[in-house]
């Protein structure tokens, strides 16, 4: 099937898991897709046809709710819309500013193309002793929801401070805003950052997830700078995937690491890059359980958890391994949020919400129950 969607130059959005359960494939409407197509039925591949217009699901994703309603960086409303690059940063900053109490805004580096990559740490002060947790979004470029959940997430973070008693926060919202912002203003389904690849300027950018010093470029990543997960030139050649690694390093210094995508429903764990389990296996995956639990009872959508390298595919040069690895992280968790791949990463606006509540109903209860363990 691999080979059959390369020669029809269609894109796949996701590699099968290695039960081979879904895949799914874009660019299906041309000629070329046809052919596509016939080939799944002539090999009787199971299959349903979830939008036959994506440039409509790209244009929903743009529009505002109301027709005429401006974008809004109140609290009540901005969920219920995609933002773009300048629009979470404005409201990131201006909500931190709000609550400067608890609320302590840094610029950990900048882009290729000079935007500034923005964390915060929501912090209160009392004699407790506090755990460390990272959260981070928007590695990815095309998985909009990823730093819309950050967003939701920060404001529960600000308005109810019991989250705070034990642990403090530390929030990068968009990690790859160049991606992000291109994204927007020219290819929807754009994954890597913009890097100019000096040796091959047809084909820009690196995967930011494949780029971190943890058994670099050998498993699931190319060094061909065409390729959707690159690894780039050497490990952490990039401004973002630096700035990751400084800000945990140097400031986080997280116990617990939350690395936040789309799509597929996952709670995942190290390790990403061998199938050889980690030391506290047992409990990761204890908690991603519970996790998974809690939100079928709380919200009835199904996840699936477990290690990454058994229920997704092998991959080096992840940020969560190297969290896990080298800065020590305890616990690490790459989240995929909704959803199955109905809509995959044109989630629509009405579903940033529900996607949002199942995220934290994850991040809370591991953070919960492993304290109680
Ligand atoms: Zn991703």
């Amino acid at each position: 099937m691999f080979s059959c969607s390369i020669k029809s130059q269609i894109e796949l959005w996701n590699k099968p898991d290695v039960n081979l359960s879904t895949l799914t494939a874009v660019n299906s409407e041309n000629d070329k897709g046809r052919a596509f197509l016939s080939f799944l039925r002539a090999n009787n591949v199971q299959f349903k046809t979830v939008a036959k217009n994506l440039t409509y699901l790209i244009e929903m994703q743009k529009q505002q709710p109301l027709r005429g309603f401006r974008a809004s960086n109140s609290f009540s409303t901005f969920h219920h819309s995609y933002h773009n690059f300048e629009d979470i940063i404005t409201t990131f900053s201006s909500w931190c500013q709000q609550y400067r109490d608890v609320c302590k805004l840094m610029k950990i580096g900048k882009t290729h193309e000079n935007r500034p990559i923005l964390a915060a740490t929501i912090e209160k002060e009392n004699s407790n002793q506090k755990k460390s947790v990272l959260i981070e979004c928007g590695i990815h470029a095309r998985e909009w929801i990823a730093p819309a959940i950050c967003m939701c997430i920060f404001q529960t973070l600000l308005q109810n401070q019991q989250n705070l008693e034990h642990h403090t926060f530390h929030m990068v919202p968009l990690l790859n805003p160049d991606g992000y912002a291109f994204s927007w203003r020219s290819q929807r389904l754009w994954r890597k950052n913009r890097r100019v690849n000096a040796r091959n300027p047809r084909c820009s950018g690196v995967d930011l997830n494949r780029n971190f010093d943890i058994n670099f470029c050998r498993v699931g990543a190319s060094k061909d700078a065409c390729s959707e997960v690159y690894c780039g030139p050497f490990a952490f050649s990039e401004p973002e995937s630096k700035a990751l690694r400084n800000f945990i390093l140097n400031t986080a210094k997280p116990y617990a690491t939350f690395h936040i995508h789309s799509y597929g429903q996952l709670i995942i764990h190290p390790h990403g890059y061998t199938r050889r389990k980690p030391p506290n296996a047992k409990n990761l995956n204890a908690l991603a359980k519970r996790a998974v639990k809690n939100i079928k009872r709380n919200r009835g959508r199904s996840y699936k958890s477990g290690q990454t390298s058994s229920i997704l595919y092998l991959s080096s040069g992840g940020a969560d391994d190297w969290a896990f690895a080298k800065a020590k992280a305890s616990l690490s968790y790459t989240i995929e949020g909704r959803d199955n791949g109905n809509y995959g990463f044109m989630l629509p606006q009405n579903q940033i919400l529900p996607a949002c509540t199942e995220v934290w109903i994850a991040i809370s209860t591991i953070l919960s129950e492993n304290k109680n363990s």
